[in-house]
């Protein structure tokens, strides 16, 4: 018999596959393997297994090593792989090792503790109970319960009986009843269910529409502002969905912050099915359990941010994401992909619906959901118009022009007065400032020098407290100078609202009041945000200062004033994307301010008070503001009318950066009349990290003509003599430039 050549994928910025023999060892397509690559062992999947090489046999190193006890990777996630490495420009073997937890990524064998998982088959769900003779009670139950439950682990079995375990086995034995090791699960059994609210009628049409045809694939956008019972329709959905045997659900939320909240929802109104989280806060052998869970179909429920996507879930029947709009389902850097659109790539090739949730849907969402002409890809639009509780009323909203009033340390009479009235009715408070800018910065007051950044082009953010001036880009921390470096004058000073400023600021003005301030430094431990969010819910704080980390998803039920201190820069930005991230942001905030019977107020400090982005908040119409930047975005020829590519360089010498954009744009030119190619050009941070930075944008009418392109042009630039010298990536679809 000729010897087994092995293709391997591995973990290397090289696109192609490695020739390896086999060992001897039994090996399927899709199995981890270790083998010798360069100086070291690296760790590598297997995909596939023939008897020819274009190396000489002889020439060719055996694998090292089969992780055959392991469950190899399904052919549906090494393709779905497979296709967003090609769609996003990124090589295959790195992108697949990208998806594992870091312990299927590491050289020791991944063992978790196992179990053994009882599933009912076929003839199972249809066998008689009467046919086990009466005295056979444990028989009978395990039956019973399997036929309700579906599956049972050891652990239920144990709680059933000492010997059902015995009695499962039985059930094997007679058909009834499959049986697989799987990890040891942890089901988190609720003893009472929480109670189910009553759905409305457009809740109503959307589990139905949802549930209509579930072996379709079909994309829905289930636009609600917050409080209108998205989640509601998700959990009743996931009910409708589990009950079919075996199926299980994918849920995306864009922040591990989220998963908590959301876990605890469904674990309580979907008590019966096995869920697991994946996310980044997980020591890495929960994750690899957790994931492990999923790979065997022993949990049913998968919450989990962005990378969860690539998770094998071979009963995969819906797929929800929740907050669809959110920038943080765009991966920035290694594959950028976007999870939104992988999932919808993934729904597509199995068949199932796809739900995106959002109360300010993303322009392309919108655009695919409204005006797409292709009847084809168009997503079905379901509404939630009114808030689900109807005591919760909407918040009033009012933008205070900054320049018709007298400010306070960069507050407006009108928040400082909004602030002590909810001191005094004992109501708590949230003031929003956009991260953007609003660092306080060292200013010399003789010359206007400004602290920068030697490694980046920017300015260091003052940070007080540690007397420290600090790059928020890269990390780079110095003292505070004594004098003006440009022109020696001492009087050197902070200026910007900071959040720590701000904090101080309403210390002074407030002195009664309990205030919090969550930035990226003040929740850089990893419960801290936990834990003053717990001090908020038992009304230890008055006033909640910060950044957009607060904007999402939590909710105070006795918080009834937003203020929002700045967002000017946004209004103004070059980047076109800007003015839609507002608005979902002020969506978002405004949306907790009055979540319970108490009506909320926002207050907005802006020198626009009339801008159409304010207007459209005042009356919280997210669709006629969308429609209004969809015509913009037509207009101008942007996103989701073109689609783009941005071809990123960096090297320590701008001279080489040029050089590769410049074969870079010649060779897109001649490659591709199709395709637009705007000249190189500099970001707005031109400088990261010591690193001097170029951008080449490509932008095209049709998708394929796109791809087809930066295939070729991919190519040419891997095989580029100064590739080595300049680090480059594609970034298909840019959300930012
Ligand atoms: P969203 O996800 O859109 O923010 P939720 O589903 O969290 O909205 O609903 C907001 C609140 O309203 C929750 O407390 C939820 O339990 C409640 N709720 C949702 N739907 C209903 C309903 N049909 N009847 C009563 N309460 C509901
Ligand atoms: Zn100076
Ligand atoms: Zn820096």
């Amino acid at each position: 018999m000729a010897q087994s050549i092995l293709k391997i994928a591995l973990d290397v910025p090289l696109d192609r596959l490695f020739d390896y023999l086999g060992n001897g060892q039994p090996v399927q397509v899709g199995q981890r393997v270790l083998v010798p690559f360069g100086n070291r062992n690296h760790i590598g999947i297997v995909m596939g297994i023939t008897d020819s090489s274009e190396i000489s046999i002889g020439k060719l190193k055996p694998v090292i090593q089969v992780f055959s006890e392991e469950t190899p990777l399904d052919a549906e996630m090494l393709s779905l792989i497979k296709f967003s490495a090609d769609y996003y420009q990124y090589p295959y073997g790195q992108a697949l090792l990208s998806t594992l937890p870091a312990r299927l990524r590491q050289v020791a064998p991944a063992v978790s503790r196992k179990q053994y998982l009882y599933q009912l088959t076929d003839a199972g769900r249809t066998a008689d109970i009467e046919q086990i003779p009466k005295k056979q009670k444990v028989l009978r139950s395990v039956l019973s319960t399997l036929q309700a439950a579906y599956q049972l682990t050891e652990a239920e079995l144990d709680a059933i009986s000492g010997t059902a375990r015995k009695a499962a086995k039985a059930l094997v034995d007679m058909g009834y009843a499959s049986s697989k090791q799987v990890p040891l699960l942890q089901r988190v059994m609720t003893l009472t269910p929480a109670a189910e609210p009553q759905l409305n009628a457009e809740q109503m049409e959307a589990v139905q529409q949802i549930t209509a045809e579930p072996d379709v694939f079909k994309a829905w956008l289930l636009y609600g502002i917050t409080g209108s019972g998205k989640t509601e329709v998700y959990i009743r959905l996931l009910q409708r969905v589990l009950q079919h045997a075996g199926a299980q659900v994918l849920v995306l939320v864009p922040e591990i912050n989220l998963t908590p909240q959301l876990e605890a929802r469904f674990r309580t109104r979907l008590p019966g099915f096995p869920l697991v989280s994946l996310h980044s806060n997980l020591s890495e052998s929960e994750r690899l359990q957790h994931w492990q869970l999923a790979q065997s179909a022993a949990a049913k429920i998968v919450i989990g941010t962005r990378l969860s996507v690539f998770t094998p879930l071979p009963d995969l029947k819906l797929i929800i994401i929740d907050e669809e709009h959110d920038s943080s389902y765009k991966q920035q850097d290694s594959m950028r992909y976007h999870a939104r659109d992988v999932a919808m790539v993934r729904a597509k090739r199995l068949n199932i619906p796809v739900v995106l949730g959002s109360a300010t849907p993303a322009l392309e969402t919108w655009y695919n959901a409204t005006v797409n002409p292709n009847k084809a890809s168009q997503y079905g639009l379901l509404r939630l118009k009114e808030r689900a509780v109807t005591a919760a009323q909407l918040p009033q909203i009012d933008c205070i022009d900054t320049t018709k009033v007298n400010l306070q340390h960069g507050l407006t009479p009108q928040l400082i007065a909004a602030l002590r009235l909810r001191l005094e009715r004992k109501e708590q408070s949230l003031l929003f400032i956009n991260r953007r800018g609003y660092s306080p910065v060292l200013l010399c007051s003789a010359c206007h020098w400004i602290a920068p950044c030697s490694r980046c082009s920017s300015r260091l953010v003052v940070h007080l407290a540690q007397r420290k001036l600090r790059c928020h880009h890269c990390g780079h921390e110095q003292r505070i100078p004594h004098q003006c470096p440009s022109c020696g004058d001492a009087d050197l000073h902070p200026t910007g609202h900071g959040t720590q400023r701000l904090e101080q600021t309403l210390a002074q003005l407030l002195p009664t009041a309990r205030i919090a301030r969550v930035d990226r430094d003040s929740i850089s431990r990893k419960n801290a945000l936990i834990e003053i969010l717990d001090r908020v819910h038992s009304q230890e704080i008055d006033i909640l200062v910060g950044t957009q980390m607060l904007a999402k998803g939590h909710d105070f039920p006795n918080l009834t004033l937003v203020g929002v201190i700045d967002t000017d820069s946004a209004l103004h930005s070059p980047d076109f994307r800007a003015s839609e991230r507002l608005f979902a942001q002020l969506m978002q905030v405004a949306g907790r301010a009055g979540r319970a019977d108490k009506a909320g107020q926002v207050i907005i400090q802006t020198q626009f008070p009339d801008h159409a982005l304010f207007n459209a908040l005042r009356t919280q119409d997210y669709e006629s503001y969308a429609n209004v930047l969809l015509h913009e975005r037509e207009q101008m020829q942007f996103p989701p009318y073109v689609f783009t590519a941005l071809l990123r360089a960096e090297a320590n010498d701008y001279n080489l950066v040029q050089q590769f954009l410049h074969f870079a744009f010649v060779q897109a030119r001649i490659l591709n009349d199709q395709v637009l190619v705007y000249d190189p050009v500099r970001p707005q941070m031109e400088r990261l990290k010591g690193m001097e930075r170029g951008y080449l944008l490509m932008q095209a009418k049709q998708r394929p003509a796109l791809h087809h392109l930066l295939k070729q042009l991919v190519t040419q630039m891997r095989a580029h003599k100064l590739a080595a010298k300049v680090r480059w990536a594609i970034d298909v679809n840019p959300l930012e430039f």
